[in-house]
């Protein structure tokens, strides 16, 4: 009996590391075609490499989602080299915290840039594929951010926010070509999120948090086995979830 899985083409951008890489491996045990997007290549050969010596079938593809070119040329690899495109898991991001105070306003252009124009570029180069084939699914990647605001999260709030509100948006318009919709959206999973916060207080503060509540990257490839294993004719529009620790 098919797993739902076995076969499809998955695009998944952000797959050099944490959800992205943990679910690239998880889906290929479960006989999915890959196409992997980020910009840290080696990363993505390395993991390549290690899915095709177990039987898996993944490519590599060079992406920076802020760049709209890039992401349009990682979907158009997959049509092409497998001549369609099932699933893409819009799932790069960044999270940079830091009172708004603090006026880093390089870092809100970088959240919004990855993470609102990057889910829309994904988006965008998409769906012209996906309603020629009448069928596909999108999953964007929200967060526990993206329900509630957290001091100094402002900005990574609102562009999570955004993302739900973005996917729900689509969901209500791509009935006719059958398309499916999902945002998942996580508490504290253990990966290099918190790596890239350059305000010293708050990033320590963060990690001792994750350090404290997080739970493994498998429980949100988990998640995506579930959205992606229902039958065609029914959408999980949304699972937010917390480590059972997490308030
Ligand atoms: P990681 O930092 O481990 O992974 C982030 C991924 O995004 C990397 O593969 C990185 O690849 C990619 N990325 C960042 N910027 C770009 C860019 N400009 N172009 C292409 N890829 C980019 O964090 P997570 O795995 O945790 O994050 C994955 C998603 O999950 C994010 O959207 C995050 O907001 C969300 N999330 C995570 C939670 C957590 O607690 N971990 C909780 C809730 C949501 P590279 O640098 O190689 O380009």
């Amino acid at each position: 009996m098919s797993n739902g899985i076995s076969g499809k083409v998955i695009v998944i951008t952000g797959a050099s590391s944490g959800l992205g890489e943990c679910t690239a491996r998880h889906l290929s045990a479960l006989g999915a075609i890959l196409i992997l997007g980020a910009r840290r290549t080696e990363r993505l050969q390395t993991l390549v490499t290690e899915l095709e010596k177990q039987g898996g079938k993944a490519i590599a593809v060079a992406t920076d989602v802020t760049r709209k070119e890039q992401v349009e040329a990682l979907i158009k690899t997959a049509v092409e080299k497998f001549g369609r495109v099932d699933v893409l898991l819009n799932n790069a991001g960044l999270m940079q915290q830091s009172r708004l105070d603090s006026l880093k306003t390089d870092e809100w252009d970088n959240m919004i840039d990855v993470n609102l124009k990057g889910t829309l570029y994904g988006i965008a180069a998409v769906l012209p594929y996906m309603q020629a084939q009448k069928s596909g699914h999108i999953i964007n990647v929200s967060s526990v951010a993206g329900h509630k605001v957290t001091p100094a999260g402002s900005v990574y709030c609102a562009t999570k926010h955004a993302v739900r509100a973005i996917s729900e948006g689509l969901r209500s318009e791509v009935k006719e070509w059958n398309l499916r919709t999902t945002i998942i959206s996580p508490g504290a999973v253990a990966t290099e999120l918190t790596d890239h916060i350059t305000e010293k207080e708050i990033g320590q503060g963060m990690r001792d948090f994750y350090k404290q509540h997080a739970v493994g990257p498998d429980s949100f490839a988990r998640i995506v086995e579930f959205a992606l294993s229902q039958p065609a004719e029914v959408d999980i529009n949304e699972i937010l979830y917390r480590p059972t620790s997490q308030e």
